[in-house]
């Protein structure tokens, strides 16, 4: 169980994302509040267009709010620098995508323990840590193989052991199951649940398949720029909403999905 009563790990205050697109402003988030604890596991669900990868892009500081202040352990995140910004994002952030970006010419742990990530850490240092990653994503078997010689499902593997090299307290994972069948997409889902039960990190993992935001314990919606949350009475949202969302029903994720599909 996570401690919702300390600090929040992420506390989103009156977030606002806008875009100017052809003279029109387009207010994609909106006045968002939402506080994400350290050792959560989270879903981030809604239809496409909705802002969910406009919001992860905010939450790992790959993209800045228009409005509103994002506290990361109690420090205001966008006061710092862009060189303090590009250092949290490389010592606290991993991010996962749709697609892999596996170099193809590497194996699976050269993949792991990029030159990029290893820094100064010893050679011999940095393939016991890769080497252990991957044996935590269940691809022991397949260290050497290269990303061509894998399945889709173990080449996303490979790219979270790789989020997960520098001991990031926050994953972010952007529709990783986008290019799999469900059954291989509910695999994923449950080694980034076995990852944090096994090592603590923060996950938050976009959707747009219900069935596999039902694995995740805290599933927000992002809907007409709001957050609505998927559970009633979240301590991670209550006195931060208007009343009415914060205890209207969660409406049936299965159908969302097909109002989705019909819009
Ligand atoms: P989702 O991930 O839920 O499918 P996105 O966050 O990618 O949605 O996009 C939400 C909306 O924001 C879309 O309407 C998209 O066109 C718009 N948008 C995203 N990025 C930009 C940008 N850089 N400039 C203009 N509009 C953008
Ligand atoms: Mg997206």
């Amino acid at each position: 169980m996570t401690d919702t009563t300390g600090t929040p790990l992420i506390e989103l205050e009156k977030i606002s994302r806008r875009f100017e697109h052809r003279g029109q402003e387009l207010a994609v988030l909106r006045d968002l509040n939402f506080r994400i604890f350290a050792g959560d596991q989270v879903a981030i669900m809604g239809p496409s267009g909705a802002g969910k990868s406009t919001l992860l892009q905010l939450l790992g500081t790959l993209d800045a709010p228009t409005d509103g202040t994002m506290r990361f352990d109690g420090e205001d995140i966008f006061a710092r620098s862009s060189s303090g910004l590009a250092r949290f994002r490389n010592d606290q952030v991993g991010f996962v995508f749709q697609f892999h970006h596996l170099l193809p010419e590497f194996t699976a742990l050269e993949n792991v323990m990029m030159p990029g990530l290893i820094g100064r850490m010893r050679k011999s240092v940095a393939e016991e840590r890769a080497m252990e990653l991957l044996e935590k994503v269940g691809l022991k078997e397949r260290v050497h193989h290269q990303p061509g010689e894998l399945s889709g499902g173990e080449q996303q593997r490979v790219a979270i052991a790789r989020a997960l090299f520098k001991k990031p307290r926050l994953l972010l994972a952007d529709e990783p199951t986008g290019n799999l069948d469900l059954k291989t997409g509910a695999g994923i889902h449950a080694v980034l649940r076995e990852l944090n039960q096994s090592t603590g990190v923060t996950v938050v993992v976009v959707t747009h398949d219900p069935n596999l935001a039902e694995t995740m314990p805290i599933r927000v919606l992002v809907d007409q720029g709001q957050l609505i949350p998927q559970i009633p009475g979240d301590a991670r949202l209550e006195g931060r909403l208007p009343e009415e969302l914060l205890h209207r029903e969660p409406r049936d994720p299965r159908q969302m999905a097909v109002a989705a599909e019909e819009a």
